[in-house]
């Protein structure tokens, strides 16, 4: 329920976060256990549980999420070097928060295949 959702409250200003971004249809801010110098998470202030639950209409959010995904990178400076935009879906993928989220991590160099 969005009411007992982690990421819904933080959207909402209930739950403490460094926030490093905002806007009317998402906000960003630091993950609390970084795996780069920059990783910062973009999540919708619609409550969607998974990629799985995306309707047709969700595109124009998604790409949004994207959009500011690229201006926190530029902002952090790792846009030319590289960085990884990632949504986790479900179990295998090890997602932990139900509630849609572009983690953006930056600031060092990653392995292919990810673990
Ligand atoms: P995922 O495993 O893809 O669902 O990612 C959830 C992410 O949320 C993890 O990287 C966590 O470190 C992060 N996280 C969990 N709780 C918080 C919080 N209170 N503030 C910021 N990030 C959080
Ligand atoms: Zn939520």
């Amino acid at each position: 329920m969005p009411e007992e959702c982690l990421f819904c409250r933080i959207a909402e200003g209930k739950v403490p976060a460094k926030l490093v971004h905002s806007d009317d249809t998402c906000v960003a801010f630091t993950d609390i256990n970084p795996q780069g110098k920059l990783h910062v998470l973009v999540v919708p202030r619609s409550h969607i549980p998974t990629v799985n639950d995306l309707a047709p209409g969700d595109e124009k959010l998604v790409g949004h999420l994207f959009s500011v995904a690229a201006k926190l990178a530029g902002d952090a400076g790792v846009a030319a070097d590289g960085y990884r935009c990632v949504m986790n879906v479900n179990r295998d993928a090890q997602q932990s928060v139900f509630h849609i989220h572009l983690h953006v991590i930056g600031g060092r160099k990653f392995g292919w295949p990810p673990g």
